[in-house]
């Protein structure tokens, strides 16, 4: 039995059973039971099974809204488009059964296909920080490539994943298509890596993990598919907006009690500019609102545990780096102040991801400069560039080693386009057009047409 804690509060809400390694290995096997069938089932079929999930995920996206905010303490109006991204993407993918477009090319005495055959029972392993988007980038390509799946989601945000398997079924997809199973990376998760008959693995988690699930694939060649950490700059020229660049900046970073593997946590600003940017910077941060994650005008709620309140704090031992800070509640539950660090490139609050609402800020004197600088980190997930020079916001969008990158704005995921990272930020993409081919083996067939 594991408790779930309101992060919010400190008290528990849910008591949930940790699955075994013994039932772990019961669900593989119903899962790629359920596989030989599934992979069958008509492209029309399957789409409007997929229909019918993402409709059903709609029709209680405010209650799953509604246990994200008491279980991971996210802003109400996050968690509600957190539930509504979960039907977006189902929706999204129901239209890929019909489009798994194989091609058809020239050859001598005879005629050549490809197929995208399903690649079996793949195995989902999610973090604690979006709970339910994650889940969904990785179960409904899948799905809609007609591969079965079993998700694990993190111990501590067990809730909206139970229940988004609940709804799979009231939807009408079969018994064994999609399981969930809550309990321990170390005994769930592991034996997802290690069991033959899981085709694939998809994790998004630190890097740390991600390496030792990457090596654990290795033994069978498994298919693995990798997010992880990040440490994304933010680039700000002395010829931006800079009104709109510091308004912004904190909600780069701070989303999420800053718990987001694209969080803008190193904040680069032309020298030039640096005084004025940090006068705007500090009105910003002050006016971020943070409290009771329930409440529609909240915009950053606590952080997820109190491990990751002691390992958030770990990078501020004293004031001598803060530069300024927002507010946050006191009493119970998991808070952290948004902050302000103006840092050296060495410091290790420069380099590490924190997972928490503390961003450095250190200036940059040219564009080769910041491009140097942006690149200079293990990491490469994501990335805003803030210039009126279209010229320069291109050169330096190619230069920045980097998956997703957004030029006067900090958005980076859109579930109709490519996201991932370069670097120790992970491994292949998911979402966009190209997601199901990603739980596919491209299959070749020759057909000889000689009599
Ligand atoms: P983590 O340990 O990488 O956990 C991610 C998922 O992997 C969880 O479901 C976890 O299960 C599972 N797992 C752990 N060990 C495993 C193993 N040996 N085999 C298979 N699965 C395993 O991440 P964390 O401990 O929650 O967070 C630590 C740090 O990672 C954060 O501070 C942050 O820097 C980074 N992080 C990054 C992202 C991202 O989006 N890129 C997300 C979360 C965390 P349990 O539930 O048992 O832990
Ligand atoms: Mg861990």
């Amino acid at each position: 039995m594991f408790t779930v804690i309101n992060p919010a509060t400190e008290q528990g809400i849910a008591e949930v059973a940790s699955t075994s390694l013994a039932e772990t290995d019961a669900a593989i096997a119903r899962s790629a039971l359920a596989f030989e069938s599934w992979r069958k089932v008509a492209p029309g079929e399957r789409a409007d099974l997929l229909r019918a999930f993402s409709s059903v995920v709609r029709e209680h996206a405010e209650e799953l809204a509604q246990l994200e905010v008491a279980n991971s303490g996210h802003t109400i109006g996050n968690a509600r488009w957190e539930a509504g991204n979960v039907a977006n993407v189902l929706n999204y993918y129901a239209g890929s059964p019909e489009r798994l477009f194989g091609r058809q090319i020239p050859v001598a005495g005879g005629v050549d296909i490809t197929f995208h055959e399903p690649i079996g029972v793949v195995g989902i392993i999610v973090p604690w920080n979006f709970p339910m988007p994650i889940a969904g980038w990785g179960f409904a390509p899948a799905l809609a490539a007609g591969c079965t799946v079993v998700l694990k989601p993190a111990e501590l945000t067990p809730l909206t994943a139970i229940r988004l398997g609940e709804l799979a079924l009231e939807a009408g997809i079969p018994e064994g298509v999609f399981t969930v199973l809550p309990g321990k990376g170390s005994v769930v998760g592991q034996r997802l890596v290690e069991h033959p008959l899981v085709r694939k693995i998809v994790f998004t988690g630190s890097t740390d993990v991600g390496m030792q699930i990457m090596a654990g694939c290795a033994a069978q060649v498994k298919r693995v598919t990798l997010e992880l950490g990040g440490k994304s700059a933010n680039i700000i020229f002395s010829d931006s907006d800079l009104d709109k660049a510091a308004a912004t900046a904190p909600y780069g970073v701070f989303d999420n009690a800053g718990q987001d593997c694209c969080a803008r946590s190193r904040i680069l600003v032309q020298r030039s500019v640096m005084d004025d940017f940090m006068q705007r910077l500090e009105t910003a941060v002050q006016g971020v609102v943070v409290g009771d994650p329930a409440h529609e005008s909240t915009e950053m709620g606590p952080l997820i545990s109190r491990g990751q309140l002691d390992t958030v704090r770990s990078f501020v031992p004293d004031e001598t780096s803060v530069a300024f800070r927002g507010t946050c509640p006191d009493g119970a539950g998991f808070w952290y102040p948004p902050t302000v660090l103006v840092t050296t490139e060495n410091d290790r609050a420069y380099r590490e991801e924190i997972f928490g609402p503390v961003v450095v800020v250190v200036p940059f004197d040219d564009e080769t400069d910041a491009i140097r600088m942006a690149n200079d980190s293990d990491y490469g997930l994501s990335g805003s560039i803030w210039t009126r020079d279209v010229g320069r916001a291109f050169r330096v969008a190619r230069g920045v080693e980097a998956g997703n990158l957004s030029v006067n704005s900090h958005s980076s995921v859109r579930y109709w386009t490519p996201f991932g990272g370069f670097k120790k930020s992970g491994l292949g993409r998911e979402l966009g057009p190209d997601a199901p081919e990603a739980f596919t083996e491209t299959k070749n067939v020759f057909m000889a047409t000689d009599e």
